[in-house]
């Protein structure tokens, strides 16, 4: 089977978010189900940069009023269709937001641009390569199925998946016509309160919907996680699947990790000290056995970051300390620095993107906290599981389907792999945090807990395999 992939990110060339793991990760572990995926990004200047020996494929005179080329190259185990177009893509900013940090203006025509092209391979512009079925991630990518319903009608099967409703990609009316869709398709399709939404035309048009876990696609049903796509979510409830993430386990490995200072497996914990003291020497964090919490994340009220702020002092109070790594919001930056003036040696933070440190970060810390007030699926908690730093979780998308509380019974079970806690509040997070120092305490239960969630099958093999079924519902109903 061949599938067309297409995502605005895709691990290790270009990354903000978990998406870009996804769609990096997924197609080499479809490979071996004998699945041959071709991914279609855009070529950023940092992406164009990695290329090597790419070949031109494809021209495009007019791809939306622009020139544009279609390159193929085989990098990191992915086969990539990179879109090699300088007006739209060739920027100093980043993938979404310029320098100055808004949304670039033309961003309609950027991804637009990308799912034009997508819908032409998917219609066989590619003599050498025809794709049996087509695989979209997110609103950048949302419009190949529109175009291949209103434009170009290629007759191939279209998932598209959801990684995080809360991103729709809204613009003006006039997009339709700009794009060169038919008005009808504004109508049936793409319209959001009199304005163009780039996902929910992929909702309505896909033949099937995916997002990232079995919660979170009943959640999206709701008012509360639809983000105002509830009904157009509802009105394809038969064709909606959960499916969690997998993680890559050669690239998470503690045992053969060079970005730790000294490997370990469940069965030699106590060679975690290492990790911990140089995670101490990284941050000049005190070190007296106390239980270390980390934060890896974007800093972001979905992230629940305002309500950790709130938490620091009892957390510390408490006998923890804290070491956070992430960058967003000012006001949330302000905040969490604020707590690391106010305990010097116990609370630390690192602004900014660092992959080797969020490595040493999960080999080296006790326990990681992640109190969202949403959460797809979520990657951190399964980096966690796989290091044995206990993921401290709010019950919401995926913490809730990956993570097994530590609750009597689920101690008693020895299933238990990590806490779980109900209302992302200041009281509902320090209750959670006073539990895991209790249990942090508890050094037979605590391993135990480190050594169940180390055991978890946290690969993409049994997602993969998941994905692969649905591609073949979807071909046989083809
Ligand atoms: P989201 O995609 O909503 O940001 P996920 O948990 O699905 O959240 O994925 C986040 C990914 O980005 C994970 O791979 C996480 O380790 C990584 N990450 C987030 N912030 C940072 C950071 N500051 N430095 C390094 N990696 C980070």
């Amino acid at each position: 089977m061949k599938v067309l992939s297409v995502a605005s990110e895709v691990y290790p060339l270009i990354k903000t978010g978990g998406l870009a793991d996804v769609a990096g990760a997924l197609p080499i572990a479809l490979e071996t189900l004998g699945i041959e995926t071709r991914t279609l990004l855009p070529g950023y200047p940092k992406v164009l940069a990695a290329l090597e020996g790419a070949e031109t494929v494809l021209e495009f005179s007019d791809l939306l009023g622009e020139e544009a080329r279609l390159l193929f190259v085989r990098h990191a185990g992915l086969d990539l269709l990179v879109l090699q177009c300088p007006a739209l893509f060739e920027r100093d900013g980043g993938p979404y937001l310029g320098l100055d940090g808004r949304d670039y203006p033309d961003n309609w025509k950027r991804f637009g641009a990308l799912c034009l092209a997508g819908a032409r391979i998917a219609q066989g512009a590619l003599a050498s390569w025809r794709p049996d079925l087509v695989h979209v991630h997110d609103w950048q990518a949302a419009l190949v199925p529109v175009f291949m319903r209103y434009a170009l009608e290629p007759e191939i099967p279209s998932l598209i998946t959801i990684h995080n409703i809360a991103f729709q990609g809204h613009f003006g009316p006039q997009t339709v016509s700009a794009l060169g869709l038919p008005a009808h398709a504004f109508a049936e399709a793409l319209e959001y309160y009199g304005g163009t939404s780039f996902l929910k035309g992929g909702l309505v048009t896909a033949h099937a919907l995916s997002t990232v876990s079995p919660s979170y696609a009943e959640e999206i049903l709701t008012g509360e996680f639809g983000m105002g796509l509830e009904g157009v979510i509802a009105s394809r409830a038969d064709a909606l699947f959960g499916i969690v993430n997998g993680i890559d386990t050669d690239v998470w490995d503690p045992e053969a990790d060079g970005a730790i200072a000294r490997g370990y497996s469940a069965a030699t914990l106590k060679k975690r000290a290492a990790n911990r003291e140089k995670l101490c020497q990284e941050f000049s964090l005190e070190d007296h056995g106390q239980p270390i919490f980390c934060v890896i994340s974007r800093l972001t009220w979905q992230k629940g970051m305002d309500v950790l702020a709130e938490c620091v002092d009892e957390l510390v109070a408490d006998g923890g300390s804290l070491v956070i790594l992430g960058s967003g919001d000012a006001e949330l930056e302000q905040a969490l620095q604020a707590a690391v003036t106010r305990h010097p040696g116990r609370v630390a933070m690192r602004i900014g993107y660092n992959e080797p440190l969020s490595h040493l970060m999960q080999a080296g810390s006790d326990a990681i906290i992640i109190p969202s007030r949403f959460e797809p699926c979520g990657l951190t908690q399964l980096y966690g599981l796989r290091y044995g730093c206990v993921p401290v979780v709010s019950r919401t998308g995926g913490l809730a389907d990956t993570i097994i509380d530590a609750n009597e019974a689920g101690l008693a079970a020895h299933a238990a792999t990590g806490i779980q806690f109900g209302s992302v509040s200041r009281q509902g997070l320090r209750q959670a945090l006073r539990r895991a120092i209790r249990l942090f305490h508890d050094t037979k239960t605590w391993h135990q807990i480190q050594k169940q969630g180390m055991k978890t099958d946290v690969s993409w093999a049994s997602s993969a395999r998941r994905y692969a079924e649905l591609y073949n519902r979807l071909l046989e109903k083809g």
